[in-house]
């Protein structure tokens, strides 16, 4: 609809998903929680199953914009439209989530790695609806950070950082930025300095850096690049003191 609105879209036809059945579900199924297209924000933030098993979505719906917003917005729009502010592309990526689609010719499952390939892209085909999300439960050690200039804007950076806690150490971690970025990316540096790393603030700081080295900031009116590079710092930095003391 803000593409329609602001006329840089202007399709012939338009293709209504709301009734479209078996696509509104949050279902637990065991090692991951499967996410309808049409599930909205508010449903993710206001699910008990979610808040148990994936608290960083719950956390993270209350920065969509506004309850009116969260109130019609879907899960699978969001993702679908692959808006490098989006909260749900830079959280899907750092919990390795696979996005399944059907179009004329099948089913096929496409990894989140795959899945966003640039600003308001994805590996969608043309021809293909997204249906459901599948997320791993596995990384039970995360966090979520956002710098706005108020809670409900978009976001001038995002931080999500997930990982398997073993032993004291995260294995496999995944970090990623939006908002400050032209496309939801991994921020494979700091990944490598987290793993089978016992977490410390001394970390926190080597990582914060390796941030602010490996990211290439966006600039435009609402912040430059190089302020934007403080802010990913910043947020990694908070983001791996708080896998410290959640792990
Ligand atoms: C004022 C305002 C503030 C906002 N603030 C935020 C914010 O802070 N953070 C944030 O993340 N988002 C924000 N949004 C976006 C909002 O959260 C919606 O999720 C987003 O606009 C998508 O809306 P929708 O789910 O209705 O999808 P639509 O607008 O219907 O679709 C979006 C795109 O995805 C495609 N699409 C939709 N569903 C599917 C599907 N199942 N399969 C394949 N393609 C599909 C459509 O064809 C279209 O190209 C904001 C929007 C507005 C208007």
């Amino acid at each position: 609809m803000p593409l329609l609105a602001m006329r840089l879209a202007a399709p012939s036809i338009l293709v209504d998903l709301q009734h479209v059945p078996n696509l509104s579900d949050i279902e637990d199924r065991g090692d991951h929680i499967r996410i309808g297209a049409r599930v909205t924000h508010r449903e993710i933030e206001r699910s008990a199953l979610l808040a148990d098993r994936l608290p960083i979505l719950s956390a993270a719906a209350s920065h969509i914009a506004h309850p009116q917003i969260r109130s019609r917005g879907t899960f699978g729009g969001s993702t679908a439209h692959a808006d490098p502010s989006g909260e749900w592309p830079t959280i899907l990526l750092a919990l390795s989530a696979t996005m399944q689609a059907v179009g004329p010719h099948g089913n096929r499952t496409i990894e989140a790695d795959d899945f966003f390939v640039g600003p308001f892209t994805s590996t969608l085909r043309d021809d293909e609806i997204l249906t459901h999300v599948s997320i791993p439960t596995t990384r039970t050690a995360w966090s979520f950070q956002e710098a706005a200039v108020k809670k409900g804007d978009y976001g001038l950076a995002l931080i999500a950082a997930t990982g398997t806690p073993r032993g004291g150490v995260l294995v496999d971690p995944r970090v990623t930025v939006g908002a400050a970025v032209g496309s939801v990316t991994r921020l494979v540096a700091v990944e490598r300095i987290l793993t089978d790393e016992p977490l410390t603030d001394e970390l926190a700081e080597e990582a914060a850096v390796a941030a602010a080295e490996s990211v290439k900031p966006i600039s435009d009116i609402h912040g430059s690049s190089d302020y934007r590079r403080k802010l990913v710092a910043s947020l990694v930095r908070r983001a791996v003191v708080e896998l410290k003391n959640g792990a």
